[in-house]
């Protein structure tokens, strides 16, 4: 049944051009929202300059378009949100929940290496801020991988929500972000799945809702090669859609044959998304790229 209130979105980071992970994330997000009559946002995550590549959000702005996914409202940028993120973390640190953290090595090895409640002394010079992150198991329910559990402070330690070189972490700009643009679904890779714990604390230091999440499995080779490593890892050629969609329409575990993938892309994202079938999306963690691209 028609969820009007939802609020879905593709964040990618302009690193590089759109893969075939990259438009399984696009897609299924985008489809999920369609079928539950909702909105889907396309938010650029460009908050990381040093890994940035010159015209990647605008190439995959420009390949999106060309498989047919546009956002439905302006397009959010990330670097022109600071005032927001800053916002953020004054209440976090007015709040206690946050502190500034520059430790070395040594300075760690009584945590097993892991930053956990290490206050340097102050220095001066460019910290890091931390979450001061609780003991214990923090938990959410993925939709499609069930409940997922980790105990952040052992796992990753004291959370960095603004990083010792000055810029936004992407765990304190995403938190934000999805709830300043009131998002209720976040559909996205399973690559992504270890950083949802750290991100429902934040949600929950900040007093912010914590949205549902899906993650979508991974895309690797035929062999489990790692996506990085394989074929799946290639750009996808904005010139020629149809390959790409037909191959994440079946990683989506949805069935080839209902879809005529003749007309323009739009068309056929439209027939996806009157047969989508969510109860067909593959559990677990991986999908295998069956053919080659
Ligand atoms: N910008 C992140 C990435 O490209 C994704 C963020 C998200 O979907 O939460 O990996």
């Amino acid at each position: 049944s028609p969820t009007p209130s939802y609020r879905g979105r593709f964040a990618p980071s302009p690193t590089g051009p759109l893969h075939l992970g990259s438009l399984l994330a696009a897609l299924g997000s985008w489809l999920l929202a369609r079928q539950a009559g909702g909105t889907w946002l396309v938010r650029i995550e460009d908050l990381d300059p040093p890994r940035e590549v010159p015209g990647a959000a605008a190439l995959q702005l420009s390949t999106l378009a060309a498989f047919g996914l546009r956002s439905d409202e302006a397009v959010v940028y990330q670097s022109t949100r600071s005032a927001l993120y800053q916002a953020a973390l004054d209440q976090l640190l007015g709040q206690g929940d946050a502190f500034p953290c520059r430790c070395s090595r040594r300075d760690l090895e009584p945590f097993g290496g892991v930053h956990r409640r290490c206050v340097a002394k102050p220095s001066g010079q460019h910290e890091a801020i931390r979450l001061r992150v609780p003991d214990g198991e923090t938990c959410f329910v993925d939709l499609l991988q069930g409940r997922l559990c980790q105990d952040v402070g052992r796992e990753v330690g004291d959370v960095v929500i603004r990083r010792a070189d000055g810029f936004w972490a992407y765990q304190l700009a995403m938190v934000v972000d999805d709830a300043q643009q009131g998002i209720t679904d976040v559909v996205r890779g399973m690559d992504l799945v270890d950083s949802t714990q750290r991100q429902v604390l934040l949600q929950r230091f900040l007093g912010l809702p914590t949205p549902r999440h899906l993650h979508l499995p991974l895309v690797t080779d035929a062999g489990g090669a790692k996506l990085s490593k394989s074929l799946a890892a290639l750009p996808v050629d904005p010139g020629d859609p149809m390959p790409a969609l037909a191959r994440v329409w079946v990683l989506l575990g949805q069935d080839p044959a209902r879809i005529a993938l003749h007309g323009s892309a739009d068309a056929v994202l439209q027939r996806m998304a009157s047969s989508f079938d969510a109860s067909a999306l593959p559990r677990g963690p991986v999908a295998r790229v069956i053919t080659p691209p």
